[in-house]
Formats: structure tokens, sequence, C-alpha cells
């Protein structure tokens, strides 16, 4: 069996499956059904399956190629956004309000048809691939629970491929180092004392405190953080007062926090933590400050881009590659696993004329098969010399 050979059964099925997913999208954390259709596939070819990871809707599978060699993780999303589609295509969901938006149905197609691929080539690769479907990426709990569940257990690198409808069908957006951002979020309670609004030297105003806060924010970014990186503070919810003659007893502001950086992400929390709290001491109001801990940034080992960016354009794959030049401030729950092992997210080109999360976004057909030959590829592949850092 060559390699082409072995892609050429895969495609069928996986763009099958594709349309499957498609038509039938499933929210975060709900992905059941899909769940199921996938590891049907994957049973009816001979693959031992393991799922509900971590007590959600992920699953994984192992190949195992000769002994020896090392073991790649890759990894694919399951779940759905709810947005109602607007398309023609033949495909289109079924279910109102759930759709594909964010093309995780190409994903998980993808890598059904690597898995596929390589069950059929065991012979000609040393060490293992270990497939991991996850569910809830859109709502950054799903990777928690598949490392729970043993998803990397074992693993020595990973890699993910998510759909990317900027770049051309064929073409492999590659950036070394920090590629998305950390997505954390802030809830902060201002406790004064109320009083009449004809008389505010009675009271201990939380409204103007918080304003302070607003403010002094974003003078945090300026101050704080180098020119050269990047952080984002968005206040954006601001809730106070009942009346127009009455200042209130408390307020309350919320937002999130964006930066490309581990370093940056903690120097910056502890930072929102010290300002607010001698911002509320100069005002005479309590100030309780509720972080909600999302997702790291995703940094990208730069060996394994080097590795994926040398594979691109070989024969098996016939790909381009594109470097980027920056990063986006949007964040990507791949980044759990990079905190345990080395990898790297690239994107592949979807050449769709519409965005990411909007009703006419499509990963369509024609990626598929430079996504399943790519990280096949890179599953065969023996891995990469670290830097020692
Ligand atoms: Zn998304
Ligand atoms: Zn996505």
């Amino acid at each position: 069996m060559t390699f082409d050979e072995a892609v050429a059964f895969a495609l069928p099925i996986a763009t099958e499956l594709r349309h499957e997913m498609h038509r039938n999208p499933e929210l975060s954390g709900k992905e059941e059904q899909t769940a199921r259709r996938i590891q049907a596939i994957l049973e009816a070819h001979g693959i031992a399956v393991v799922s509900g990871l971590g007590g959600m809707h992920g699953l994984m599978c192992t190949i195992d190629g000769l002994p020896g060699g090392s073991c790649w993780g890759i990894r694919a999303d399951m779940d759905a956004l709810p947005i109602q589609e607007v398309s023609d295509a033949p495909y289109v969901s079924q279910v109102p309000n759930v759709m594909h938006a964010c093309g995780h149905d190409g994903h998980s197609a993808t890598l059904v048809g690597v898995a596929l691929t390589l069950n059929q080539l065991r012979d000609q690769f040393a060490g293992r691939v270990r497939c991991l479907f996850q569910p809830a990426e859109e709502t950054v709990s799903g990777a928690v629970s598949v490392i729970a569940g043993g998803g990397i257990d074992g693993v020595d690198a990973i890699v993910m491929s998510h759909g990317w409808p900027d770049l051309p069908i064929g073409a492999i957006g590659l950036k070394h180092g920090p590629a998305m951002a950390s997505s954390d979020t802030f809830e902060v309670t201002i406790t004064g004392h109320g009083a009449h609004a004809a008389y505010p030297h009675l009271a201990k105003d939380p409204i103007l405190a918080a304003a302070s806060m607003v403010v002094e924010l974003q003078q945090l970014v300026s101050r704080n953080v180098s020119p050269v990186d990047s952080a984002v503070i968005s206040v954006t919810m601001f809730n106070a007062g009942t009346a127009r003659n009455i200042i209130p007893d408390t307020a309350t502001i919320a937002g999130t926090l964006r930066t490309l950086k581990h370093d940056t992400r903690s120097y910056l929390m502890t930072r929102i933590d010290a300002v607010l709290q001698a911002i509320g001491s100069a005002h005479g109001v309590d100030v309780r400050v509720h972080w909600k801990i999302g997702t790291p940034p995703v940094v990208n080992n730069n060996a394994v881009i080097n590795h994926i960016a040398g594979h691109v354009s070989s024969p098996a794959v016939g790909g381009t590659v594109t470097w980027l030049d920056e990063p986006t401030m949007g964040a990507e729950d791949f980044a759990h696993y990079l905190e345990h092992v080395p990898g790297a997210m690239l994107r592949l080109g979807t050449d769709c004329p519409y965005h990411l999360h909007t009703p006419g976004y499509d990963f369509g057909d024609d990626a598929l098969a430079y996504g399943i030959r790519l990280l096949a590829t890179i599953g065969m592949s023996p891995l990469p010399i670290f830097d020692k850092v």
C-alpha cells in the first residue's frame, strides 16, 4: 500500500463525515452524536477508540507503527457554534441556530482521514500517533478534559491544524513562537456606601472609583507592557445604580485580559489586582477581584514549526508555506496541551470569502486532502531535535 493509495482510500470517508457533521452540528459539551459517529467509523476500520475522556465527549485512538520511535499527538475539535447558517450547500446545517462556523467539522474529518491513512501504513513508520478528538473548544473547557482523560499521556509532541479562510487552498500558514493570545476574564465588585446624589460627601462613591479603574487599566497596558509586546485589557461591562438621584452602594466592572506571553500574562494579572486595590483604598471603597482563568497563549515550538515547514512542500503533501508575520489576539484552548508537551498549531488554507464565526463560513472539501496528507506525513516522521531551553 502506498501513501497515495492510503489517502485515496481515506479521503472519501473523511469527506462524507464532514458533510454529515456539517448537517448535524452539536454545541460545545453536547457532541454526543458527533463523537459516536466518529467512533463508529474508526472502529469499523479496526481502530480501538477510548471515549468519554475526562467525563466529556472526547475520544482518542492510537495508531501503532513499527516498534521504537516516538509518539506524535494530533488534535482536532468537534463542536459547533450558536449561529444560524446562511448557505446553499447541499450539506447545510439541519439544526436551527447551530452551525459549524469555525470549521471543526473539517478538523475532525481531517483527523479521521489521518487515522485511516496511518492505519493502513502501520508497517511503514516507527512509533505511534495519538489522535485526539476534543469537545468544547469554543467554551475553552474541552482541552482540559482530554488531558485529564489521559489524552496526552505518552505523547512526545503535538500538532493541530485550523482551517483559515484568508489562505488559499494548499497554503499552510506557519508562525514561530507566539501565535494566539491568552484569554482570561475578570469581574470586579466595588463596594462603598450610597447617599443622596445631592450630598456626595456623605457617600463612598463606587461609580467614581470604578470609572477611575477603567481609565487606569488602559494606562497599565501603555506603561507596563513593552511597546513591541502586546496586551489587551478591555472593560466590557459596567453596572451600577438604580436611580438618577441616588449614589449606589456598589458597582461592578468586568472585562478580558489578552496577552501573547506567559510572563506578560502573569505580570499583568498581578498588576491589575494591585492597581485596583490601590484605587479602591484611595476612594475608601472595598474591592473584590474575581478572575476566571481561561487559556494560556498559544506559543508554538520553533523546532516543531521548522519541522512542519520542511514537510509542507514534499511530494506527499504538495503544499506551500505562508509565513505569518503577526499573531492574533484570538484564543485557542490548544494552548493547554502546549503547557505539557512541545507542539504547534498550523493554519490550513480554506479559501473562503467569509470569516470564521460568521454565518457563511464553510471549511469546504478542497482543503481536506492537504490536511490529511500533511498531518499523516508529520505523524509518520521522526521527532525534530528540540532546543534545550
Ligand atoms: Zn472558533
Ligand atoms: Zn476553531
